[in-house]
């Protein structure tokens, strides 16, 4: 496959920009090789620099479910671009925004906007903490919540792809105030909250992991969870920035049936531009400014065009259920072709998938929690992902990653995923 022009651009980007991307995975270290410079995309395809087409299973890495350049969305943002970009001042979108995420996520009774996932991860950190008075938080080990401070403390995705999962910068103080717990391990969560007593102000973690790569809660998890914060007066919030509005219609919270205190929301609230959201209860999101004491803000938050995208895209959904059927089917189709081709080939590698999520990890045991994630065989899954992408497959470049179906993927897709996989596992045996 050529890919010049990609390689030059990368080059040239290293000169000024650290490692010649502007978000780490991007630049392919786990995998070797250069990037891929993105030209274009089209439902189903991206095309790249050197003009090659792949399919997708980035997507963005999961905002666009409804597959690239949709046409709705493309519509209402330039009807929205022609009343100018930025105003800094209420508009009558957010308020259909906010509406809208109140009414397609129960849990959430009142919703502030901001410009990325990790915004919204900071500033609910920040009312738990404003709202209990306490300064602790757990995360569990290898989930990801953004790059603030609080959660480069044993972090999921890039962090970990990187070798950085504690990063350089975060003061002693911080990782003192963060807690870990390893997921799917509800006895450790008791023991560091029984030594904790009175001082934790919130629990945070993916409802279904996708940065350790695809990870499922086991039975019970997320309620023993829940029971744990009730009775010590723990905020719960659910990072649902990549299971919101993927998973379920309600996210993951509606699919496994809990009750989050609050719930981070982004990727596919902004249809594409840079949103995020945190909201749930009215008593705790009533201490936000100017309601309360504690602050945030944004110049851009609440941005007219990121608005027109991303109330077309939940408006969409809202009203085409079909959406989740298409891509709890697109899901399983793969997910058994994929187990169909490895009984074939003799291979036990986990296959972690749920509705439009999933990782193969190249290891056979079970992958429940962060150890066995790191379990895979790195070198092995880098060969894959180069024999992938060599037969027009665009996945991840990281074990650590899930992948994202949109429903622009047809039948067809699927099948040429499914090829594409079955003589890859054979071309690294
Ligand atoms: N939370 C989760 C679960 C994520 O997956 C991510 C990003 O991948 C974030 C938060 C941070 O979002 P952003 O990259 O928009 O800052």
């Amino acid at each position: 496959m050529n890919i010049a022009t990609s390689q030059h651009l990368f080059e040239k980007a290293q000169h000024f920009i650290p490692g010649g991307v502007n978000s780490p995975v991007r630049a392919f270290r786990a995998v070797g090789g250069s990037p891929v410079f993105i030209k274009s995309a089209k439902g189903p395809y991206v095309y790249d620099e050197d003009d090659n087409e792949y399919i997708e299973l980035i997507n963005s890495w999961g905002p666009m479910i409804l597959g690239h350049a949709n046409e709705l969305i493309q519509k209402a943002v330039y009807d929205a671009i022609q009343h100018s970009f930025s105003f800094g001042a209420p508009t009558r979108r957010e308020v259909e925004m906010a509406e809208l995420i109140v009414s397609m996520v129960p849990s959430i009774e009142k919703v502030r906007m901001v410009n990325s996932g990790t915004e919204a991860t900071m500033s609910a950190i920040r009312v738990a903490r404003g709202f209990t008075g306490r300064d602790k938080i757990i995360k569990f080990e290898g989930c990801y919540h953004g790059h603030g401070d609080s959660f480069l403390i044993a972090a999921g995705s890039g962090a970990v792809t990187f070798g950085t999962p504690d990063s350089p910068g975060v003061t002693k103080g911080v990782a003192n105030d963060t807690l870990t717990a390893p997921f799917n391990d509800l006895e450790a969560v008791q023991t560091l909250v029984n030594a904790n007593k009175n001082t934790i102000a919130a629990l945070i973690l993916e409802p279904v992991v996708g940065n350790m790569g695809c990870v499922l809660p086991a039975d019970g998890f997320l309620q023993g969870l829940r029971k744990i914060c009730d009775e010590e007066g723990i905020v719960l919030i659910l990072d649902e920035v990549m299971t919101g509005f993927r998973l379920a219609k309600g996210g993951a919270q509606e699919r496994f049936g809990i009750t989050p205190d609050l719930t981070t929301l982004g990727k596919i609230i902004g249809g594409g531009m840079p949103v995020g959201a945190y909201g749930g209860r009215a008593d705790i999101m009533n201490k936000v400014s100017p309601a309360g004491p504690v602050y945030q803000a944004g110049t851009l938050s609440g941005n007219p065009i990121a608005m027109a995208a991303g109330l077309t895209m939940l408006n969409y959904l809202n009203d085409h259920p079909e959406v989740y059927t298409q891509l709890e089917t697109s899901g399983e189709k793969l997910a058994n072709g994929f187990k169909a081709s490895m009984r074939k080939l003799g291979l036990n590698y986990t296959l972690n998938q749920i509705g439009s999520m999933y990782t193969l990890f190249f290891t056979d045991q079970p992958v429940t929690d962060f150890p066995s994630a790191k379990s895979s065989d790195l070198p092995l899954f880098g060969r894959y992902f180069h024999a992938m992408l060599d037969r027009g497959i665009y996945m991840g470049p990281s074990q650590f990653e899930s992948m994202f179906l949109s429903t622009a993927l047809e039948d067809k897709h699927l099948d040429t995923i499914i090829a594409a996989n079955e003589e890859s596992l054979k071309e690294i045996l």
